[in-house]
């Protein structure tokens, strides 16, 4: 009784949210308000229930305690079409998983227990399989808006507890009711908690801010995300092993056991598969971005060492030639000076892009460190190296040029000792005068 008076104070709390805070969007309040309404004229007409057991409000009771699903529903419904949520493949499917469990539980405890019930007539029994079948599709509605990823406002929050708790508190009612239980005690007990999240969402000022956006999209790696799917999961074996502990071996829902282990579990694969090509483009994109250096697009000095020390491996076996060159451009400092930094790095950008034209499919042009460049040719001829790397100086954009240095890979020396004698060629062209490839005089160390 006295939660029947909650009931209504809730309703008349969300009224009263609804015109303190100006929600940009009254409906679903209003929906909630007229639902929880309903329902207190349920146990209204339920509690005034006299001795004598014809009294026609206890059958009157059902029709506000149904026509308060609706209510509940649509208002669920509203709320999930105004928060810009984003429902991507993974909440759904995690909405799914969750629903599949929590759907075989209300069937083995709730629903075929009614279907069984041989006491009933058809229309007691499909009015008593309306209550749990109204819980399942509002228990489904909470879960997408929990599984959603988003920013929640503490209203939010509330809000998603009110309708969890309103859904488990109907199951919990429906389900005692059949038992020979008080249930003025399940409706004090389980109705105030459940009133008062309905009061606290809607007084609570953040209910008029709108939803936003998850800052961080963090697919299914919420640890309470992976134990609410978890949870959902073990459901099926947990209703298995219950049956077949209580009924003596008789595992009466075999079928549904069944069907939910095998949707349930064709969801996880279906979500882990998902998570799989999210993770092989992250790894992707993380390889590109580890490799290319961030300004010109090319190789970085990262992917220079391994590709050459790769293509020193495969050298020494095929017993092509390798061909190393350095090359920086001239005066790049007076070039930032005069022009600007920005205008330097537009002339790294286009000096690697016009360079690279000039270059064949076997060679391979990286960024080694600030205005340096690192070329490799593969089973070319040094004369043929020197005519490319001429052609591709006078590529050199904005009328700038380069200086380089050459050096023919002995077959022996490590990658180290090959780099430092194309530097000392480099040096050569530098003193020399500038604009100028020079080719490494010294011998390749032997090994
Ligand atoms: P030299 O002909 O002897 O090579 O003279 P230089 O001016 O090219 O050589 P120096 O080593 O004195 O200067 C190199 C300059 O390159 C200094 C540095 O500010 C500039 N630099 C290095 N990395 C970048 C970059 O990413 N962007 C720009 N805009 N400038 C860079
Ligand atoms: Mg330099
Ligand atoms: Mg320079």
């Amino acid at each position: 009784m006295l939660a029947t008076g909650y009931g209504f104070a809730a309703a008349m709390m969300i009224v009263i949210g609804v015109r303190l805070h100006a929600p940009r969007n009254k409906a679903p309040w209003y929906s909630f308000a007229a639902a929880l309404t309903l329902w207190a004229t349920g146990d209204l007409c339920y509690a005034w229930q006299p001795s004598s057991p014809g009294w026609p409000l206890t059958q009157a009771a059902d029709v506000p305690y149904l026509l308060s699903y609706p209510a509940f529903i649509f208002g669920a419904q509203s709320l999930l079409r105004t928060r810009s949520a984003s429902r991507g493949r993974a909440e759904t499917l995690d909405a799914a998983i969750v629903s599949t469990g929590f759907t075989l539980l209300t069937w083995a405890f709730v629903i075929r227990p009614i279907m069984d019930d041989s006491t009933l007539t058809t229309a007691q029994r499909l009015l008593e399989l309306a209550y749990p079948a109204g819980d399942v599709l509002l228990f489904i509605m909470t879960v997408r808006l929990l599984t959603a990823s988003e920013e929640r406002t503490t209203s939010h929050r509330l809000l998603i507890g009110a309708i969890l708790a309103q859904s488990f508190y109907d199951l919990w009612y429906t389900a005692t009711s059949n038992l020979d239980v008080n249930i003025d005690a399940v409706v004090d007990v389980a109705g105030i908690p459940t009133y008062t999240l309905w009061a606290a969402a809607a007084l609570h000022r953040s209910m008029n801010v709108p939803a936003a956006p998850a800052q961080t999209r963090v697919e299914g790696h919420s640890p309470r995300r992976l134990v609410l799917l978890a949870v959902a999961t073990l459901l099926a074996p947990a209703v298995l092993a219950a049956q077949g502990m209580s009924g003596g071996g008789v595992v009466v829902d075999w079928p549904a056991i069944t069907i939910s282990s095998v949707v349930l579990f064709l969801l996880v694969v279906w979500r882990m598969s998902g998570l799989v090509t999210q993770l092989q483009t992250q790894a992707a994109q993380l390889r590109t971005m580890a490799h290319n250096d961030a300004l010109t697009g090319i190789p970085n000095r990262r992917a220079w060492d391994l590709e050459l020390s790769n293509r020193m491996a495969s050298a020494r076996r095929s017993g092509d030639s390798l061909t190393v060159a350095l090359l920086d451009i001239d005066h790049f400092k007076r070039y930032n000076d005069a022009f600007g930094h920005p205008a330097g790095d537009q002339l790294l950008r286009d000096g690697a892009a016009a360079w690279r034209a000039h270059l064949g499919a076997g060679g391979l042009l990286a960024r080694y460190g600030g205005e340096e460049f690192a070329v490799l040719f593969t089973g070319c001829h040094l004369d043929e190296a020197i005519a490319v790397l001429d052609r591709m100086r006078r590529a050199t954009p904005s009328g700038q040029s380069f200086s380089a240095g050459l050096a023919v890979w002995g077959g022996q020396e490590s990658p180290e000792a090959l780099i430092s004698r194309a530097d000392e060629a480099l040096y050569g062209a530098k003193e020399a005068g500038r604009n100028r490839v020079e080719v490494s005089t010294t011998l390749p160390a032997a090994a």
